[in-house]
């Protein structure tokens, strides 16, 4: 669906009528929205989110947990937009999109596992236990199994098989053959 989404202030709502003010474009501008097949997508609303840890677990690569009852229920295939700075900084470095690893929803914790390679993850692996990261998430299209599905082919490489594992767990627990 394409449409003129410019209101009389000049914002475009993005996410279910959210509102970003610091968001002017020219009237002639169209966006896309994406359709969802129903999921309703989280508010576009950073949230001030404790880091529980942030590890390096191999040479470059990352595991950031984070408390959030939110991401801790998030979909398969979803992913969280991260501030890699500390709230109080201007924010310099656009927020980075990052695929939740694993959630786990009784502890009210997701995690992401980053691998460094330029300025959003850099400043994101000096951050420490205790400092607050904001995230807007779960956000994205889930990777939904269907019911009456045999079973799933997973294909993935590199840093990108970090957004399939909710996925495998999710096939797992519904018993889907992998
Ligand atoms: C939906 C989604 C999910 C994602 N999930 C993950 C995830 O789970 N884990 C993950 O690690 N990443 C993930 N990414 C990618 C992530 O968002 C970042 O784009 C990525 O980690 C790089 O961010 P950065 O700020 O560190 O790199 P940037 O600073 O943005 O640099 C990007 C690339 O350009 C190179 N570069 C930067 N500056 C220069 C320069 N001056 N000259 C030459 N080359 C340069 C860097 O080396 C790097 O390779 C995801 C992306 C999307 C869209």
């Amino acid at each position: 669906m394409t449409s003129n989404l410019i209101d009389a202030n000049g914002t475009i709502p993005v996410f279910a009528g959210t509102h970003v003010p610091q968001l002017r474009l020219p009237s002639s501008v169209r966006l896309e929205v994406m359709q969802t097949n129903g999921h309703q997508p989280a508010p576009a609303t950073f949230v001030e989110t404790e880091i529980i840890s942030n590890d390096e677990i191999a040479p470059e690569h990352y595991l950031m947990r984070v408390r959030s009852e939110a991401l801790a229920n998030g979909e398969p295939g979803q992913f969280g937009v991260i501030r890699p700075g500390a709230a109080t900084d201007v924010h310099p470095i656009l927020p980075r999109p990052m695929a939740a690893y694993r959630y786990d929803r009784e502890a009210g914790t997701a995690d992401f596992v980053y691998r460094v390679v330029g300025y959003g993850t850099a400043a994101m692996a000096q951050r420490r236990a205790g400092d607050i990261v904001e995230i807007v998430g779960p956000v994205g299209r889930p990777f939904p199994i269907a019911d009456d599905a045999n079973g799933i082919l997973i294909v993935g490489r590199g840093i990108g098989v970090c957004s399939l594992t909710t996925l495998v767990e999710a096939a797992r627990q519904q018993n889907t053959e992998i």
